[in-house]
């Protein structure tokens, strides 16, 4: 029954750490045209392998039943049949240790629809751009970055990427090969419990945001008429900021009311 849902391969899988990887997939058909930013669904069937690294799922999932989960696209926008994937594995969760049992030729089910209103490439063309992350919350930039980066030469795009550890810091060398590469991109990871080696910043992102690192590293000032955020990730920090920010003119951009706060939440 499964292999009757099953649209998808598995042609790569990187751990980052055991419980952070890099997932690729080919698509038997090729997706619709989509925006960086969005979205589709990744699913396995309950009677699917959970991962070693897994405890007792919380919610048991039914064998025959198709478990899906929104998944940002990482991959970049032309490359509409190889999707990649940034996923961490919530131990307990009913998906994730399935996809984290997954090897290169397996097959999954990934769907045909790509949505969602986190679309970086529609921000005005003369505004500056911050990307705010934590952990998988990663996977949205970089599909903007690995899209677009060459057709927004007039916009400073700055991304804040906050870890605990330097190993914690996802797609840190392609990142870093971006900064050197492109003058209008700068990327300011930071730490808050940095190695005796790191010489970058060891700070919360609100302090960051606090110091004027922006302004003072990117020649980017925080103002809504000039700068739009996107948030990505962990939704204490999403939340956070998004305050820090809404005290400063901020308003959530949506479908009916645009603004230029832009925010996504990986955990519902
Ligand atoms: C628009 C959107 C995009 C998303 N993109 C990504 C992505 O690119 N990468 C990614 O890894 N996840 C992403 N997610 C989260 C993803 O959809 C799943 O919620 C997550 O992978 C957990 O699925 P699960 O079936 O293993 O756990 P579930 O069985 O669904 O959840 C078990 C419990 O764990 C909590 N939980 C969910 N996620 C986490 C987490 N990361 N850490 C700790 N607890 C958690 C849930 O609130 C729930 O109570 C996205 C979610 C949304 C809404």
């Amino acid at each position: 029954m499964p292999e009757s849902k099953y649209n998808a391969t598995v042609v790569g899988k990187i751990l980052l750490r055991p419980d952070i990887m890099t997932l690729r997939v080919d698509t038997d058909e090729p997706r619709e045209e989509f925006s960086a930013g969005q979205y589709t669904l990744l699913g396995l069937f309950g009677s699917e392998g959970r991962t070693p690294d897994s405890t007792i799922e919380a919610d048991p999932a039914e064998p025959d039943k198709l478990i899906q989960r929104p998944y940002s696209i990482a991959s970049a926008t032309r490359q509409r049949s190889q999707l990649e994937f940034f996923i961490s594995l919530v131990k307990s969760g009913q998906l994730t240790p399935r996809l984290f049992n997954l090897s290169p030729g397996d097959r999954l089910f990934v769907s045909k629809r790509i949505v969602g209103v986190f679309k970086l490439a529609e921000t005005p063309p003369n505004k500056d751009i911050v990307m705010v992350a934590t952990g998988t919350g990663m996977a949205p930039y970089m599909s903007f970055l690995r899209s677009y980066l060459t057709e927004r030469p007039e916009s400073k795009i700055a991304m804040i990427q906050g870890a605990t550890k330097q190993w914690d810091l996802g797609y840190y060398s392609e990142l870093n090969f971006l900064a050197n590469m492109f003058d209008n991109f700068i990327y300011l990871p930071t730490l808050t419990e940095a190695d005796p080696t790191w010489n970058g910043h060891q700070m919360w992102i609100e302090e960051m945001l606090e110091a004027d690192v922006l302004e003072k590293e990117a020649g980017i000032v925080i103002d809504p008429q000039k700068t739009h955020f996107f948030l990505s990730g962990n939704p204490k920090m999403v939340a956070s900021v998004s305050n820090w920010l809404m005290d400063r003119n901020y308003s959530k951009h949506s479908r009916k009311k645009p603004g230029a706060l832009h925010v996504e939440e990986f955990w519902t």
